[in-house]
């Protein structure tokens, strides 16, 4: 797919507050610091897109952004070590939740796990959590340059074995780097192609 356009749209902090839109959209999702606002900014091709944050936690608002006219990124809340009063954290999280349960244009929810670490209870939570509401989502390994590929397929393979541990198969799946542009055709891929089989069922 070609990124002909890229545009902020709105920041909103509840499922009520997203514009009201049939347009496809895709969101993004993972625990703080995973390489989030590097990948979408890697996709869009518009650098600063979404704010690299050098602080942990920093993204906590619902943020679409209009590609091509045609469909939303929707950059979410980055979940884990966020430095701030449960309470709080536990309205973000039941937003955001709130948002993946019900926002019904939502097609795939991609899922980044930094490469690099051994399964995260968070990642295998939020996962189950995926699974049991029937949410469409991909995983998406980032950060795959800073480790050896024997190592990345290790790294794979272990969340694969904790996965399948409950699960018939494992999920879709993408390999990701920033700094050779790795799995950027194959992700834009996917959602040109996901948009276009909607397109056919309609
Ligand atoms: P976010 O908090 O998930 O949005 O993460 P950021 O996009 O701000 O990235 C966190 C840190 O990881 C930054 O220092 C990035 O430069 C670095 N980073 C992100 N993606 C990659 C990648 O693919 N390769 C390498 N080497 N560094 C990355």
């Amino acid at each position: 797919m070609l990124i002909r356009s890229a545009s902020f749209v709105k920041s909103s902090i509840t499922l009520n507050q997203c514009p009201e839109t049939s347009l496809p959209e895709f969101g993004f999702i993972g625990r703080s610091n995973v390489g989030k606002s590097s990948l979408i900014n890697l996709l869009t091709g518009w650098s600063g897109l979404a704010k690299i944050s050098g602080e942990p936690g920093k993204t906590r608002t619902i943020n679409h952004f209009l590609i091509n006219d045609d469909w939303y990124l929707v950059d979410l809340p980055g979940y884990g070590y966020a430095k701030v009063p449960v309470k709080l954290r536990e309205k973000w999280i039941k937003d955001v939740k709130d948002y993946i349960l019900h926002r019904k244009n939502l097609l795939c929810l991609f899922v980044l796990i930094d490469s690099r670490h051994p399964p995260q209870r968070s990642d295998l939570d939020f996962m189950e959590f995926l699974g049991i509401n029937a949410v469409p989502f991909a995983r998406v390994f980032t950060k795959s340059d800073k480790i050896s590929g024997s190592s990345l397929r290790k790294s794979i393979q272990q969340y694969d074995y904790e996965m399948l541990k409950i699960w018939e198969i494992v999920p879709l799946t993408f390999i990701t780097s920033t700094i050779n542009r790795k799995g950027r055709e194959e992700i834009l891929n996917f959602i040109e192609e996901t948009i276009n089989n909607l397109s056919k069922q309609v």
